[in-house]
């Protein structure tokens, strides 16, 4: 298979043997083409003379994502996109306004392994991970399409970030990077259901990103019974590897937990993540739960969800309530697919 151009950074293409004859402001325009003008072929690459613009064609090939669809939440502005890769698959990215202006949610893999009961994004199962460039073009889309500055970015779309490690930590280090889009690392949030050993690794990275663990219950009985994960890697190893992330990076870890009503929200699992989380630097983010379409939980009003948070603030833990967006057009947490069900849903635009 050819290298994916977008994957590369400046360092890396600079060594290429396509580019070690040439003067090496050769690489830094192709890299300025494809990381601040967002181009996605040689076509659009105007001051690169047609030799080297066909060579490049010849030796690489381009991450780019191609849009299939595009929808759009009369609810509250959220977009959604359905992109092709280069070899026919699909994922989705969304496209979400924040408190630091535009976010975007993007997907790492084809389908997911994890088989998280309550999320729609495993229902096909996994075909593969997404490539760093591959990535990085979600974003790049999403810059050009709205024509504004991205101000977060969250690996919380499609497929589990940490079981495609090393394109995740090119990705992280390509959109971070001065010679790029330059976004800054605190604004960007990885979200794990909980890969032990590559916590620990990411431990060792000097980072500044925001790590988020997908708890969703307190006990491991009722985390198995939503999460397989949780099988191989139980309540208590996971906190105690993110314990050990805080340690080594400062940084404050969110705990995502999805309220299903009658269920995880008890006093009893109130008082254990008092236990687990209490007077260490976590934020849990409440979600409800959002629908899809096999139904595995009673979908649960916000007074269920307020009514929890009430219980850990009781108990003075840091909880807040994670704002609903796009869940007309089943663009919210959980509600990706890797394919084109439910176009009959919303209108597209
Ligand atoms: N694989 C990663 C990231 C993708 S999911 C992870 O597990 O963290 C992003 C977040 O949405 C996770 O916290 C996930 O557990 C949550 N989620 C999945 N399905 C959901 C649903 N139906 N309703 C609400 N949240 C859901």
């Amino acid at each position: 298979m050819k290298k994916d151009i977008l994957s590369l950074c400046l360092s890396e293409l600079k060594e290429e043997e396509l580019f070690m004859s040439l003067p090496s402001f050769r690489a830094s325009q192709v890299f300025e083409h494809l990381h601040k003008r967002f181009v996605s072929g040689t076509d659009e690459m105007n001051n690169i003379p047609k030799a080297l613009r066909e060579e490049i064609d010849k030796n690489y090939l381009f991450g780019s994502v191609r849009l299939e669809r595009k929808e759009v939440s009369k609810k509250d502005g959220t977009v959604k996109y359905l992109f092709s890769l280069y070899d026919g698959e699909l994922v989705e990215t969304v496209l979400l306004r924040s408190n630091r202006g535009l976010s975007v949610c993007l997907s790492t893999e084809v389908g997911c392994k994890m088989g998280c009961r309550f999320c729609a994004s495993g229902k096909l199962g996994f075909t593969r991970r997404l490539t760093a460039g591959e990535m990085l073009s979600q974003v790049y889309f999403c810059a050009k399409d709205s024509g504004e500055r991205i101000g977060s970015c969250m690996l919380m779309g499609i497929g589990e970030p940490l079981d495609n490690y090393d394109e995740v930590l090119k990705f992280i280090k390509l959109i971070s990077s001065e010679n790029g889009m330059n976004l800054s690392q605190r604004h960007i949030s990885v979200s794990t259901c909980g890969l032990v050993p590559e916590i620990l690794s990411l431990a060792e990275e000097k980072l500044q990103i925001t790590l988020s663990l997908s708890l969703h219950a307190p006990f491991d009985d009722m985390r198995s019974e939503m999460m397989p994960i949780n099988d191989r890697f139980n309540v208590k190893t996971v906190i105690s590897a993110c314990d050990e992330y805080l340690k080594k990076t400062g940084r404050r870890i969110s705990v995502e937990y999805t309220v299903i009503k009658n269920k995880n929200d008890s006093e009893s699992c109130a008082e254990e993540l008092k236990k687990l989380l209490g007077g260490k630097l976590y934020h849990i983010n409440l979600i409800t739960l959002n629908e899809i379409k096999e139904k595995p939980y009673e979908k649960a009003g916000p007074e269920a969800v307020y009514a929890f948070q009430k219980k850990l603030l009781k108990r003075g833990l840091n909880a807040t309530v994670r704002r609903r967006l796009g869940d007309d057009i089943s663009a919210a947490c959980g509600q990706l697919r890797r394919d084109s069900e439910g176009k009959e849903r919303s209108e597209d635009v």
